[in-house]
């Protein structure tokens, strides 16, 4: 569960800087509290788990067994791995494969050997990491941190409820044991994760630091498989190199779908982009051609936008965009086309309402966005024109010409407002 992004500085790739001059050190104050005490109670807890109790013949072929696969995987998946983390356009945490060997960890060896074996784990990644100078050391140690104390309480849920590591064969006691130690795994990783990217990023919402929807799945399809993984290592070893084969399936759909979702939405802000907006509208309106209410079509432009940026900066003027769409999103329906249409214009086709409602959702747009506050930028509105189907025109291009023409009227009639294409139509 790495963060994301993490391409190295080409500045510090020829050798190590001095611990002084560590990259962990520019860590906001909260944020670099929380990695020292989570990183040192790590360490004396897997010190002190590794301590107590002693390794059956069991736990070493389990132990061995899972590095053997692991490390198999480590190699064979590499560049998927790079890859899908390098399309990623999310700030928040990603689900990563490796869940798959800690978990089943946590499932079948004791705490302390469990520990040691995510430890081994990220060693490895740690030192592939610096072959493909391509990730930071101090995410990645924070990372495997976070992933060592989860597979900890995991094993130390699962181990209290059966010492002997073969949990699904105790029933209901067992069963119970398990969903334990996923939902603590789950929690434990994601809760540190998102809340250090949280302090480091500061993005609007406390959700975006979180885990996409997309990469839950893939977190808890992975998870799953760690079951099966722990179930195969204890009863019947043989068959858990077969594992290796539906992670790579998994592993490599979950790109697809990201180069998917990558193709038709806009990375600076989340909605489709123009092309993939224009494909959506086009089908709903000919839904509503056949048989529907009637559709709108929305052109919202910023006002003034060219002076947020001159006074404020490009970055400050990125953060209003993105608010201005993540508006749009939750103000409007689910289903509602939403897009962002080039530089500081956003287009959406509402379906299956009139256009008095459709007027009535635009003045409700025009004071969303001038509540927005920011931390630097004053105030921001917009200017939004509103064409209806099929009164404005049947086909999309009018219906977009005739919103643009009703948008321009509004940045003559003083911006901030909107102004529909029929004239005289009133909320
Ligand atoms: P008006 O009220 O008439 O719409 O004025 P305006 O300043 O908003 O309109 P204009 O078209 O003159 O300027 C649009 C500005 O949007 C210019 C451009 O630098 C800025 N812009 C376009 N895309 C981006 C972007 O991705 N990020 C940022 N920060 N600014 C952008
Ligand atoms: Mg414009
Ligand atoms: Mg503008």
């Amino acid at each position: 569960m790495a963060p994301t992004n993490g391409d190295g500085d080409s500045r510090t790739r020829s050798r190590p800087r001095r611990w002084t001059r560590w990259a962990l050190w520019a860590t906001p104050r909260p944020a670099l509290v929380i990695i020292l005490v989570v990183e040192a109670a790590v360490t004396i807890l897997t010190v002190v788990a590794l301590s107590v109790g002693h390794a059956s013949g069991a736990t070493l072929g389990r132990f061995a067994l899972l590095v053997v696969l692991s490390g198999g995987y480590a190699e064979a998946g590499d560049r998927v791995e790079r890859f899908r983390r390098y399309l990623s356009t999310s700030v928040g945490t990603m689900a990563s494969p490796v869940a798959v060997w800690c978990f089943a960890a946590g499932l079948t060896l004791p705490p302390g050997w469990a520990a040691l074996f995510v430890v081994v784990l990220y060693g490895h990644t740690l030192l592939r990491a610096r072959r493909h100078e391509s990730a930071r050391p101090h995410r990645l140690i924070f990372t495997a941190a976070t992933v060592v104390l989860a597979t900890l309480v995991a094993s130390a849920i699962t181990t209290a409820v059966d010492p002997s590591g073969g949990l699904l064969a105790v029933g209901v006691p067992g069963a119970v044991g398990v969903l334990g130690a996923l939902l603590a795994y789950i929690a434990i990783n994601q809760s540190l994760v998102s809340i250090v990217i949280y302090f480091v990023r500061r993005p609007a919402k406390f959700r975006t630091a979180m885990l996409s929807g997309d990469d839950l799945t893939l977190e808890v399809a992975t998870l799953v498989l760690a079951l099966l993984t722990a179930e195969a290592l204890v009863h019947s070893p043989l068959i858990a190199p077969l594992v290796l084969a539906v992670l790579v399936v998994l592993h490599r759909s979950s790109l697809v779908r990201q180069l998917e979702r990558g193709a038709s939405t806009d990375a600076k802000t989340g909605l489709l982009n123009a092309a993939s907006w224009r494909q959506l509208a086009q089908r709903q309106l000919r839904r509503v051609q056949r048989g529907g209410d009637g559709a709108s079509v929305l052109m919202v432009d910023l006002d003034h936008f060219k002076r947020v940026n001159d006074t404020y900066g490009h970055l400050a003027g990125d953060t209003v965009l993105r608010s201005v769409a993540d508006t749009l999103a939750r103000e409007l329906r689910g289903h509602d086309a939403v897009g962002r249409f080039g530089g500081e214009e956003f287009v959406v086709l509402l379906d299956g309402v009139a256009p008095a409602t459709a007027l009535n959702i635009c003045t409700r747009l025009n004071a969303r966005i001038r509540e927005l506050t920011f931390d630097d930028v004053h105030q921001v509105t917009a200017s939004i024109g509103l064409a209806s189907y099929p009164a404005d025109g049947h086909h999309l291009d009018d219906l977009i010409e005739a919103a643009d023409a009703a948008m321009y009227r509004a940045k003559d009639g003083g911006r901030d407002q909107t102004q529909p294409a029929v004239a005289g139509l009133t909320a």
